[in-house]
């Protein structure tokens, strides 16, 4: 089967053969790989690997040809691992871990170069090969990431819309985009769980502009309805989406492909991203110069910093909604009643997020939070349940 995330492998097929530049490593599924160095009379075998073990993992890790050959020795099934998903990781290692990686490979290879007539003996005592069976945390999130990537790629990833509330004028104001991914086997898998793993490496980046093209889908279909005023939707924007230098000039590039108005998209921060103070500054920017807005996200969850958030011109401050599931402590509503203040002062629209409860809905209402966001109003939505009820 060709597909770049699973590999069917036939009995006496050869995988890769020694010398063959890096492509990418293995995860063995199912079957059994026999690993061997030489031809003819002076071919040794290394080792046999069975389910559970990474091979050709070496080669990827310090980008030099094959030092082996494998072959299957039954029909096999095996996950390709991108050098991607290795060389992100590395490079982003503790620079120790990785010296000593690097030095542990350079060390087996002269030791191969060296032993090459006695492969075979060698191989009974330093071989690496043998009994690699990986951490298998790390092996699945390997497969997920897989996973994911076949997901992207079968555009399985579903966009759905939450809906936020005008309590001023009791009207849907717009929306914040939240992705889905109903994995075949696994069944859900949380934002919370799959946007972390994608942020491990530069995955989050094709993520994020799958999202981003299926939120100008849906602005363009509300547009496309007539309205006076359409919605407004939030794109959640990851670390990685931030420090990459051309995301500002993409997204204006796709709001302009569908001849959206930049002021329909509007930004969303986590407060922990705030720490990288210059960058989002420049954003912030940016945007504001190509009319789009920028919300400040999960505001209050850790790394609050005050000198930030004055010197930065957020227009939204999304207050997280921890701090509505604790209205009835007197203690965190004299923290939520001096946020509004604070946001008045600043002039930024305030959300209240995760309301659940009619009174939590009243008496944020009450201390001056003009919208609101949480299931009360609406559980996140596919977009044709969101057209239909604004
Ligand atoms: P977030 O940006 O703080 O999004 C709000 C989360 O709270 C969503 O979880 C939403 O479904 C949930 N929620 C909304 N109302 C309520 C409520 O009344 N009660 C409770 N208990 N929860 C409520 P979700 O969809 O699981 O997303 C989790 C996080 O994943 C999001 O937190 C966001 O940080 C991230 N995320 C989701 N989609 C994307 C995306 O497309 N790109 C990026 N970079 N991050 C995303
Ligand atoms: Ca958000
Ligand atoms: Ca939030």
């Amino acid at each position: 089967m060709v597909s770049p995330f699973r590999l069917e492998l036939p009995a006496g097929s050869l995988l890769f053969a020694e010398g063959d530049p890096p492509t990418s490593a293995f995860l063995i599924e199912r079957g059994e790989v026999e690993i061997s160095t030489g031809e003819g009379d002076s071919r040794r075998v290394l080792g046999v690997l069975g389910p559970g073990s990474l091979l050709g993992e070496m080669a990827v890790i310090d980008d030099s040809p094959r030092t082996a050959s494998a072959r299957a020795l039954a029909d096999c099934v095996l996950t390709p691992i991108d050098r991607m998903q290795f060389g992100e990781r590395l490079q982003n290692a503790d620079p120790v871990v990785r010296a000593l990686l690097l030095s542990q490979v350079a060390r087996y290879r002269s030791a191969l170069a060296q032993f090459g007539g006695t492969a075979a003996a060698m191989g009974a005592q330093v071989n690496p090969l043998a009994g690699n069976a990986s951490p298998a945390a790390a092996l699945d999130k390997i497969r997920l990431e897989n996973e994911l990537r076949e997901a992207l790629d079968r555009h399985q990833l579903e966009v759905r819309l939450q809906p936020i509330l005008d309590l001023a004028i009791g009207r849907i104001h717009g929306f914040e985009a939240l992705t889905r991914w109903t994995h075949p086997e696994r069944g859900p898998v949380s934002p919370a769980d799959f946007i972390a793993l994608a942020e491990e490496t530069s995955l989050i980046l094709p993520v994020g502009e799958y999202v981003l093209g299926e939120v100008c889908l849906a602005l363009r279909r509300f547009v496309d309805r007539g309205d006076d005023d359409p919605p407004f939707i939030a794109l959640n924007v990851s670390g990685r989406q931030l420090a990459d230098a051309g995301f500002h000039t993409r997204v204006l590039e796709r709001l302009a492909a569908l001849h959206l108005d930049p002021a329909l998209l509007k930004i969303e921060i986590t407060e922990s991203l705030v720490l990288d103070y210059e960058r989002v500054a420049d954003f912030i920017r940016r945007c504001h110069a190509a009319g789009m807005r920028v919300a400040l996200d999960d505001f209050g969850t850790g790394y609050s910093n005050l000198g930030h958030v004055y010197r930065l011109a957020f227009d939204t401050i999304k207050l997280d909604q921890g701090f509505v599931r604790q209205l009835d402590d007197p203690r965190c509503l004299a923290v939520v009643r001096a946020v509004a203040s604070m946001a008045a002062d600043l002039g930024c629209d305030l959300v209240a997020e995760g309301v659940e409860k009619e009174e939590q809905l009243v008496q944020l209402g009450n201390l001056g939070y003009r919208f609101a966001q949480g299931y009360l109003i609406g559980k996140p939505l596919s977009v044709n349940e969101a057209l239909r009820i604004r």
